[in-house]
């Protein structure tokens, strides 16, 4: 065979594994430029669980979707939304089709690593005041201290009212941050294991400096009490019902000399909601019902009512099929087993820094489109819901079909670690599951860094999946 036709048969064979940005356009680079600003800004708009799903519900709302309480009966082309407490979000566009041949389902998770206010926060010690936190999720915790940080949440107090906290996102705002040792007096910290340099205990926030003007002892943490006293009218006591979170307070920017790629807090998980969230704006009359999950908890095992685990989605399911008047007995389990899903979560970029950790031939490389992952787990596949060949086939075909730039991957060299998404638990249901989202750098960083091209090429991806599973 000569060289031309050698090199044809290779074309043929092999699974080209192209950068995606030498596929694309001019134009579709504008395009990809355009979209990541929108989330960008989006990012900026919301850092916690509570803001993404306040966030979302507008955008669903100025497109047209009202809350299952508002539709007496449901039809198809209705667009739908149910808000779980503030916290996680389903949201439905019913099919022509009926129902029962299943459903097309996306789903990402909201919440994002970070550390939490403990139930009893506040103290002072020589004259500084700190507030006590207990790291949410999986973090490195030295990557937390010297960094800026905002304090978001909610402090319920025992009347009902909820006062909502956001501090040390605009400039003129005071930050807060977590100190670490200078290195001239950390001989013996620097000796210590990485995991073991910054302990949980010693991850206290730095909040106040000035002593109350008055007779008493404590007087900064009198100060400190006093100053959130008139500012959100609580007492010592009301941190017993909060939800604090400290979040990097850093805005999520574009990056690098070409503008390439995103850094920012929190992508994990919520460029995948976004990514979603706005495929499913522009899906107006689909043939099966397209559903759209924003989950909770994710980072801590997906649990609470909020959380997937919980039976609260399925709630919402037998809800559509209330309004839809066809509900029956086993409906909900048949309809599950004949849904297909795409378990939006985050994939590990391969870091050429620490590229040992990975093998090459099944890694996701920033820059190649979205990551699918057949099987999570750990040692052994363990945990893992792996998709079934079929499915993957199918998704596959879709892709390929709207020249969606995909690879499929693995988190990482066997043994080396793992992970898990929400993909078990909808896949345990009878649900066609596949891990399939955005690889990141950095992933549970206070700033993580993604691709521009992946995140369009995710929200393409989403889109065609409703349109055409
Ligand atoms: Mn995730
Ligand atoms: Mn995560």
């Amino acid at each position: 065979m000569d060289k031309k036709e050698t090199e044809e048969l290779k074309q043929k064979l092999f699974n080209k594994k192209e950068n995606g940005w030498n596929t694309k356009s001019a134009e579709e680079k504008q395009a990809i430029f355009e979209y990541a600003k929108g989330y960008i800004n989006y990012m900026n708009q919301s850092k916690t669980e509570r803001e993404i799903v306040e966030s979302s519900q507008k955008i669903a709302q100025e497109n047209g979707f009202k809350s299952i309480e508002e539709y007496e009966n449901l039809k198809p082309g209705d667009k739908v939304y149910y808000n779980n407490r503030g916290k996680s979000m389903y949201l439905a566009i019913i099919g022509e089709n009926s129902i029962e041949n299943g459903m097309n389902i996306i789903g990402s998770h909201a919440d994002s690593p970070r550390l939490d206010l403990k139930p009893n926060p506040l103290y002072e010690d020589s004259e500084f005041a700190y507030f006590k936190t207990h790291y949410y999720g999986g973090i490195k915790k030295y990557q937390w201290t010297t960094i800026p940080l905002a304090i978001h949440g909610v402090i319920v107090k025992t009347n009902g009212e909820k006062v909502k906290v956001s501090i040390g996102e605009h400039i003129e705002d005071p930050i807060f941050t977590i100190t670490d040792l200078l290195p001239h007096l950390a001989q013996d910290q620097m000796k210590k294991k990485l995991a073991e340099g910054i302990e949980g205990e010693d991850l206290n926030l730095l909040i106040g400096s000035i002593p109350f003007d008055g007779e008493c002892g404590e007087k900064v943490k009198l100060n400190i009490l006093n100053i959130l006293n008139q500012k959100y009218g609580i007492t010592e006591k009301d941190f017993l019902s909060s939800e604090l979170e400290l979040v990097p307070a850093m805005p999520c920017r574009s990056m690098g000399f070409d503008s390439s790629m995103i850094a920012g807090y929190g992508q994990d998980d919520k460029i995948c909601v976004y990514a979603s969230l706005t495929a499913l704006m522009k899906i107006h009359n689909p043939q099966k019902t397209a559903v759209c999950i924003i989950s909770d908890k994710e980072e801590i095992g997906s649990m609470g009512n909020t959380g997937m685990e919980s039976h609260v989605f399925d709630t919402f399911i037998s809800e559509l099929l209330n309004k839809l008047g066809i509900n029956r007995p086993n409906l909900l389990e048949k309809i599950f087993c004949n849904s297909k899903m795409l378990s939006a979560d985050v994939d590990a970029g391969l870091d050429p820094i620490y590229s040992s950790v990975s093998e090459k031939n099944n890694a996701s490389y920033l820059g190649r489109g979205i990551g699918m992952n057949k099987y999570t787990g750990a040692r052994g596949k363990s945990g893992a819901s792996d998709a079934n060949a079929e499915f993957v086939a199918e998704v596959r075909r879709i892709f390929e079909d709207n020249d969606i730039r995909y690879q499929i991957a693995e988190l990482g060299k066997v043994d080396v670690g793992g992970g898990g998404t929400i993909a078990y638990i909808l896949a345990n249901k009878g649900i066609d599951v596949i891990d399939c989202g955005v690889p990141v750098l950095s992933m549970h960083a206070p700033y993580e860094v993604t691709s521009k091209l992946d995140l369009y090429e995710a929200h393409r991806g989403y889109e065609a999946f409703w349109k055409n599973a």
